[in-house]
């Protein structure tokens, strides 16, 4: 990294970001915003969209995307939780309740929202619209030149730019040219695959056992021996998510999603709580999606020459701490002011150095929390549940970790560092720091 020099960048900058994940649009716009690049986005696939249904977005998240305009094409589409509840899987016991909503917005400033992928992205692609960001479609990029910067497309067509960002996923082309052969280990199997399907809460509304489970808008983990089962409503409490995580039955070899199968779904849950399996008895035949969960070896290196990588192309998260989309798009606030406060050749570096320390703490309790769902009848569960139902205890929440905090800050409570967390605001903080001129609007 280079001596931070006296002025800020003045000069105009083409930025290119490949996939248009929820991570690239959000790039997209933070960049965008900066008033200082033309941005254009490449996505490979044919159509935009987004797979999968429901996902939680903590304040740390909403926050950003509320300064950026997207609430306002997600209307009633949002769930406010009310609570967050786990539960135990054979009784149906209640381990621990914690209050939600509106109790985060009044702590944090911010909501937690429960929200369709689809209607998040789809809220973030009426923004880029609205920016008028151009988005090429059938565009999958197959290379590029990190020292002149351009891209290449598999169609042979190359596109030049100033700066590269790689928001292509877990299966990233950019994360390769990043390696450049250099310790390139591909995504490799958690051990976990996951179900995931919906049922329309109107089916569930009348039924003795379901009624509770959306009598008010909540997040329910019930949580077994190496399985667990979470659920939430969603599209203005018009249906109810379900996502069932349960080991790895090699079904999966060649594929990282395929049609799931109900019969193996209630094989699977057998002897679990009622509401479990009244949930699975709901379940929609070809409705149902089985997914193999993956992770990837730490990078010594997010960025190369003028290619930074963000979200799951450079650190993907187990979805048990439920932050993989949120650290995607704390990533674009803090990419969009690296690229607004920083010469090109330094954008990388600081990114790295800015967003590392937190998403790995965030990745590590993630996967701590695996262990914490997936606790075999036990003493150590015994230990575990009995610590959740003591009201009285400070480490009944579910998420009992303390923040590591950065920068000489003490450490603070988990919820705290996570949600209190402002990733444009941190990161002028951090990039003022360093020695850079601050721009002056
Ligand atoms: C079961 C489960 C539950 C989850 N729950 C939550 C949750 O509650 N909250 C949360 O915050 N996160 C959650 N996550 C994680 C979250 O979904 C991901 O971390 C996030 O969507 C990653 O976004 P991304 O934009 O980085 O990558 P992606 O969403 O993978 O987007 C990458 C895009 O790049 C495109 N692309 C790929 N290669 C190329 C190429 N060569 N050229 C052009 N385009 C390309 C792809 O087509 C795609 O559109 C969950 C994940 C799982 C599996």
């Amino acid at each position: 990294m280079s001596a931070p020099s006296t002025e800020p960048p003045t000069d105009r900058r083409r930025v290119v970001v490949v996939g248009a994940g929820l991570g690239g649009l959000a790039a997209a716009v933070a960049i965008h915003r900066t008033g200082l690049a033309d941005v254009q986005v490449l996505e490979a696939a044919s159509k935009l969209g987004e797979l999968g249904a429901g996902i939680q977005v903590s304040p740390n998240c909403s926050r950003l995307l509320i300064r950026w305009g997207v609430d306002k094409y997600l209307s009633n589409n949002v769930v406010l939780p009310r609570y967050g509840r786990v539960v135990r899987w054979q009784d149906g016991e209640v381990l621990s309740q914690a209050p939600m909503m509106p109790q985060i917005q009044e702590k944090y400033g911010f909501p937690h929202w429960h929200v369709h992928r689809a209607d998040l992205h789809e809220a973030l692609r009426k923004i880029v619209d609205e920016l008028k960001i151009p988005i090429k479609v059938n565009a999958k990029v197959v290379s590029a030149d990190v020292d002149g910067a351009s891209v290449s497309l598999h169609t042979g067509e190359k596109i030049d730019c100033d700066f590269i960002v790689g928001a292509d996923g877990l299966r990233s082309t950019m994360r390769e040219v990043v390696l450049q052969g250099e310790e390139a280990s591909p995504p490799f199997v958690t051990g976990d695959y996951a179900y995931r399907f919906t049922v329309p809460t109107d089916d569930m509304v009348d039924d003795p056992v379901l009624a509770d489970c959306v009598q008010v808008p909540m997040a329910i983990g019930w949580w077994g021996p190496r399985m667990h089962v979470v659920g939430y409503k969603l599209r203005n409490e018009t249906i109810f998510n379900v996502v069932t995580v349960f080991p790895d039955d090699g079904t999966m070899d060649n594929t990282y999603k395929m049609e799931g199968e109900i019969d193996h779904l209630r094989e699977l849950y057998d002897g679990w709580c009622p509401q479990v399996k009244a949930l699975i008895e709901r379940a929609r035949p070809g409705t149902v999606t089985k997914w193999k969960l993956m992770d990837l070896q730490p990078l010594q290196s997010w960025h190369r020459g003028k290619l930074v990588l963000i979200g799951d192309a450079c650190h993907p998260m187990l979805p048990y701490m439920a932050q993989g989309a949120s650290q995607a798009v704390e990533d674009a606030a803090a990419l969009a002011q690296c690229l607004r406060h920083l010469p090109l050749s330094d954008v990388g570096s600081v990114f790295q150095q800015l967003r590392h320390s937190r998403v790995t703490q965030i990745q590590k309790y993630a996967r701590t929390q695996r262990g914490k769902n997936h606790m075999l009848d036990g003493p150590e569960q015994e230990a575990r549940d009995a610590t959740m139902r003591d009201a009285s205890a400070a480490t009944r929440s579910a998420y009992a970790w303390s923040w590591a905090a950065e920068d000489g800050e003490p450490p603070k409570p988990w919820n705290e560092g996570l949600f209190g967390y402002d990733a444009e605001e941190e990161a002028l903080k951090r990039i003022s720091k360093l020695g850079y001129p601050a721009r002056i609007e």
